[in-house]
């Protein structure tokens, strides 16, 4: 499990602030779209639902759910059930060096590190663990290279 110290070297030194908001709705549901497709390599076909409040950034089943599941089948095809992106544009607060599922492109690029990573390596990971930690800094160097944080998701 890495420590802080190569979280903060491997993850929140590749982005220019530890904190970076997300300006719209709009890019918030394009860019978790964009993070998903590059981890995973299919695209996400469950809901994205934008709150307020102190509801973190979270992707959960959908209401009436109890799990949410991803299968990749022996066949290549996908099996998609009940899955619930939260998003929540409003909370400011970030604690400790993770960037705690909180609702700037740090905290989406996080939580969508933490749903990933099963599908990903295709089979059951602890969280925060080295595999984790490969994956959301693949897709930090994603997002930070492809300008999500500079309003390059905008639409025209
Ligand atoms: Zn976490």
């Amino acid at each position: 499990m890495p420590t802080e110290e190569e979280y903060d070297r491997i993850i929140n030194s590749r982005w220019p602030s530890s904190f970076i908001p997300i300006d719209s709705e709009q890019e918030a549901r394009t860019g978790l779209k964009r993070l998903w497709r590059k981890a995973t390599s299919f695209p996400f076909k469950g809901k994205i639902q934008i709150v307020s409040g102190n509801r973190k950034t979270w992707c959960r089943p959908q209401k009436g759910f109890r799990h949410s599941y991803y299968r990749r089948n022996p066949d290549g095809s996908v099996k998609w059930q009940n899955y619930c992106w939260v998003i929540n544009l409003d909370a400011t607060e970030s604690r400790g060096s993770y960037a705690k599922h909180v609702s700037c492109w740090n905290g989406l690029v996080h939580a969508a590190s933490h749903s990933c990573i099963n599908e990903y390596y295709n089979r059951r990971m602890k969280p925060h663990g080295n595999e984790q930690l490969r994956l959301e800094r693949d897709l930090t160097i994603y997002c930070v290279d492809k300008g999500f944080h500079l309003g390059s998701l905008k639409s025209k």
